[in-house]
């Protein structure tokens, strides 16, 4: 059996609201694809050239605004396969030519690399959490941040899934695996699940009630 590589993540800050995107290359085959393509695509895509890489995939945490705003661009510009959960193909379809949904648990290879759907629903039902196995790597969109989680009280949001979201199935990723949240709220750009799970509020509050109380948000009947 050949060895799956580890893929290369490159995080960038870009916008106004302190949004991170990705673009993840495989070191192999320099296929490549882009995460959250949201402000400033030429800067993503700047990463891109630099690199010799080919985008053929863009993955989607999910389509708030502020992490599709430049999804149009993106798309347009590399004529790449957009990936995203099912609950928000129609919202990411306003943007993209070529949109395919992704089941949770599904690999999408990038060359010869893989980013695993882990669907995580709470701040949208519809949210999707990109595991990299070998990469060790997680990029969570608005799930989880460094030191703090997204909000649960958007349209569609549901703190009882988020507290499965963020206990259950994050918390069954391996602890050494690094954090890439989707906006630059935290001390440090990155962290570890490890150092989340201890330091982060909201993982400590590992029951609906105490993940209300923390969220400041009524527990739902
Ligand atoms: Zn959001
Ligand atoms: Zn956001």
């Amino acid at each position: 059996m050949s060895e799956v590589p580890a893929l290369e993540i490159v995080q960038l800050e870009v916008g106004l609201l302190q949004n991170f995107c990705e673009v993840i290359g495989c070191p192999t085959t320099g296929k490549a694809a882009l995460v959250d393509p949201a402000f400033e695509v030429d800067r993503l895509m700047k990463i891109v050239r630099e690199r010799g890489w080919t985008v053929e995939t863009i993955l989607l945490t999910h389509t708030h605004d502020d992490h599709v705003a430049g999804l149009d661009e993106a798309a347009a510009e590399t004529g790449a396969v957009v990936r995203c959960h099912p609950l928000e193909l129609e919202a990411a379809g306003q943007f993209a030519a070529r949109v395919e949904p992704v089941g949770d648990g599904e690999d999408v290879w990038i060359g010869g690399g893989r980013m695993r759907a882990i669907w995580a629903p709470g701040h949208t039902p519809g949210c999707v959490c990109w595991y990299g196995p070998e990469s060790e790597a997680l990029i969570t969109g608005d799930v989880l941040f460094v030191g703090s989680c997204g909000g649960v009280s958007y349209q569609g949001s549901d703190p009882k899934a988020m507290v499965d979201t963020l206990q259950r199935k994050l918390g069954s990723l391996p602890e050494q695996t690094r954090l890439y949240p989707g906006h630059d709220y935290g001390k440090t750009p990155t962290s570890t699940l490890m150092w989340e799970f201890v330091n982060n509020p909201a993982l400590r509050a590992d029951t609906l009630e105490a993940f209300c109380a923390y969220k400041r948000v009524a527990v739902p009947t």
